[in-house]
């Protein structure tokens, strides 16, 4: 029987936006030919059809990736993702991300992804958690605290990495607690590490209003994907008196002008509600998010959403990328020619991988921090991260995305150069 298949999925392949964004760089730093083809190809792929038990004692087989981009900086790290249209070039290219993201915000990573095909909502607990014990068990050859970290990503939380903790403790015979992050905070978690990548985006965005001389006090905010990165963003922006007027998910999306109650719908949805079932603002169809007339337009779902097409509608005047690769390069081009200024991607949502490095240090030394900690690092790490950015895109007179790209792969050549090739 052949293999199972992900869903199609419409819209550029993610590879693709990762490669032609690599190349640039490359070509502006003027890279090594052998460099070049390194660190623009995934260093380690594994793909695994494993069965699972159902419910109704059937037997399902599923497929999973665990990929592994660069480790010249560090141990590999880097979410897992469960979705129906999940796919290995996917999967290469989120882990290419992760690499230019850890290296750009200075933490001692390589970059890493994982994938399993499946849609996580049509899985019982009981079959998710077999099913995640089961990939758990047959990515164990890669996953280490000191080789490669996963950690939670679309479709995953802090259940599934609990999951995949208490697998690896049991083949080990002990308790590994830093082989994932984004773990629950009472099995070695830390504090602030769910809300991370939401914060990160606060923090880049309070940086920015304050450089801009814009208030954030009545900023208006739309948010596509409300799940852990845009809700918390929109709950976190909302509190700090910015107008949150669209959100999106999958079943559709709210607008209000006025701004809507962004923390009763956050409510609402950590407690399995969607957004059509909460209302509270009319719905709008698919691409009008994207068009809204905001100060802040933060896409948080999937890639490929910023085209060429509905980047020409796009009236934001800042573009926050919280997923990975959100904006496609023709995309990348239209919002630069109307003067949107994009934080790309690998800043943007680096709040995540940042508390996460956080987590495993304190794994690794068994020793826990207070949450005020925890945050007052993340802003640190991730201003200063925007600062040099913008330092460089001034410099070289290119976009944030160019001057971040610049950053991170002078770091990962440097560091990938100086360890040589063996033998
Ligand atoms: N999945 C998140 C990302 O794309 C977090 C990765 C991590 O913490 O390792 O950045």
């Amino acid at each position: 029987m052949a293999v199972p298949k992900a869903a199609a999925k419409p819209g550029a392949n993610p590879l693709d936006t990762a490669i032609a964004q690599f190349e640039r760089a490359a070509d502006r730093l003027n890279l090594d030919p052998g460099l070049r083809q390194v660190l623009g190809t995934c260093k380690r792929e594994l793909t695994t059809h494993f069965p699972v038990q159902m419910d109704d004692g059937s037997t399902k087989v599923f497929t999973g990736y665990r990929v592994q981009h660069n480790l010249a900086r560090g141990p590999a790290k880097g979410g897992i993702r469960y979705h129906p249209a999940v796919g290995l070039d996917e999967v290469r290219a989120l882990a290419m991300w992760m690499t230019w993201k850890s290296a750009l915000v200075n933490v001692p990573y390589g970059g890493a992804k994982g994938g399993v095909i499946v849609d996580p909502k049509a899985l019982s607990e009981t079959e998710l958690e077999n099913l995640t014990r089961r990939y758990a068990t047959e990515i164990s050859i890669v996953i280490d605290p000191i080789r490669d970290i996963p950690a939670p990503d679309v479709g995953t939380d802090e259940r599934v990495m609990a999951w995949i903790m208490d697998t690896i403790s049991m083949h080990r015979g002990y308790t590994v607690a830093g082989v994932v992050t984004g773990k629950p905070v009472s099995v070695g978690g830390t504090l602030g590490r769910k809300e991370a990548t939401g914060r990160g985006i606060l923090y880049l965005i309070q940086e920015l209003t304050r450089d801009h001389g814009i208030p954030l006090e009545g900023a208006t905010v739309a948010v596509q994907g409300f799940g852990n990165v845009g809700g918390v963003a929109a709950t976190l922006l909302a509190r700090e008196g910015a107008r949150v007027v669209g959100v999106s998910d999958t079943s559709g999306c709210l607008y209000n002008e006025k701004g809507l109650d962004v923390e009763t719908l956050w409510q609402g949805k950590k407690e399995g509600a969607s957004l059509s079932e909460l209302g509270g603002g009319d719905c709008l169809g698919g691409d009008e998010l994207l068009s809204l007339p905001v100060d802040f337009l933060i896409p948080a779902a999937l890639e490929g959403q910023i085209t060429a097409q509905t980047a020409r509608n796009i009236q934001a005047k800042f573009v926050i990328e919280g997923a990975n690769g959100p904006t496609t390069p023709d995309g990348d081009a239209v919002l630069a020619e109307k003067q949107v200024l994009v934080v790309p991607d690998i800043l943007a949502n680096a709040g995540g991988v940042i508390v996460s490095y956080f987590e495993w240090v304190q794994d690794l030394q068994f020793f826990f921090w207070e949450e005020k900690q925890v945050c007052e690092q993340l802003q640190r790490v991730i201003t200063s991260a925007l600062r040099e950015v913008r330092a460089r895109a001034e410099q070289e007179n290119v976009s944030l995305r160019e001057a971040a790209m610049l950053i991170a792969v002078s770091r990962v050549e440097e560091a990938t150069r100086l360890r040589g090739i063996y033998p």
